[in-house]
């Protein structure tokens, strides 16, 4: 198979195409981004990479990091962390408060915004120091330590949280928020505010791939069947209300952020991150679906 080419072929053709959507006004700092930046970048388990465009530059990851934060407190606690947050696709926008009170305090999975407070809400009942904890498992994922926060896009999200804040609020009343949702949202808001490029998030990604082991270094962050849910749960709620799009169109467990990114992978082979600022009404990277969507139409392969 022919990665290399497919994927130039695919990016030429995107590029020519119209680019729709639009760029999140609600985090001022990530509101006046260059909307043609358009990057891809593919990495294999024997490690070849090749990108295309705007791939070695660095932008605002977003949810994208949720799926970090998950890892990191999932191979810590374990099955008990089930008993606060759930594995089931929400139907709902990535912000929606609608199904907290049905489901009494319990978001639906770890990648909608409550489910990931919930998720921060314990990396600072179980670290001392949570934020250089995750940016250091991060760079270990990532090998390479040019990652870090972006102290603006944090500041800026923190002042526009009212949405969080009453999501953090709301299922504290019901017990499932221990630690003060101000400190809860300045952790969360940290992790969305993490930069990285396709490049890098191509070959940190590479774990999911690969059964929980980096290919490089063979050194095992998740094990096997950690890795396998993660997957799972990537498949059936990554891209939230368009979950189900996405895995019809494309067929690869992935994750989408407001920035404009997706990381897909397909277990056992590589994984791709796609960047591209315009979003559809779902806040998913319209030209990144799009290109996601032709690629694994033309290679043939996907999980299915
Ligand atoms: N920081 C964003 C928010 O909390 C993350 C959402 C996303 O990327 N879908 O709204």
């Amino acid at each position: 198979m022919n990665y290399q080419q497919i994927i130039r072929n695919v990016y030429s053709d995107i590029l020519q195409k119209e680019n729709k959507g639009k760029v999140p006004d609600y985090i001022p700092e990530i509101a006046c981004i260059d909307e043609s930046k358009f990057g891809v970048n593919f990495t294999d388990l024997d490690l070849n990479t090749f990108g295309c465009g705007d791939f070695e530059e660095k932008f605002s990851i977003q949810s994208i990091s949720k799926v970090f934060a998950l890892s990191f407190v999932y191979e810590k606690l374990g099955e008990k962390l089930w008993e606060r947050v759930d594995v089931e696709p929400s139907g709902n926008a990535f912000n929606s408060l609608i199904q907290l009170e049905a489901d009494h305090g319990i978001p639906r999975n770890p990648f909608i915004n409550a489910g990931a407070l919930v998720i921060c809400d314990i990396l600072l009942e179980i670290s001392e120091n949570p934020k250089e904890e995750l940016l250091h498992f991060i760079r270990d994922l990532s090998e390479d330590h040019q990652i870090f926060f972006n102290e603006k896009v944090a500041s800026s999200e923190m002042e526009n949280s009212f949405r969080n804040a009453a999501m953090c609020n709301f299922m504290k009343s019901f017990g499932n928020i221990k630690n003060q949702p101000d400190a809860v949202i300045e952790l969360y808001c940290h992790l969305c505010s993490i930069e990285m490029t396709c490049k890098q998030l191509s070959n940190s990604f590479l774990y999911l791939a690969n059964g929980g082991k980096k290919p490089s270094s063979n050194k095992q962050f998740l094990s096997y069947s950690k890795a396998k849910r993660i997957n799972a749960i990537l498949l059936t709620c990554g891209f939230y209300d368009e979950s189900g799009e996405f895995s019809f169109l494309v067929g690869l467990p992935g994750k989408s952020g407001v920035g404009g990114g997706i990381v897909a992978i397909l277990p056992q082979k590589y994984c791709i991150a796609v960047w591209s600022p315009r979003l559809n009404e779902k806040g998913n990277s319209y030209r990144g679906m799009k290109f996601l969507e032709e690629f694994t139409t033309q290679t043939g392969e996907s999980i299915f």
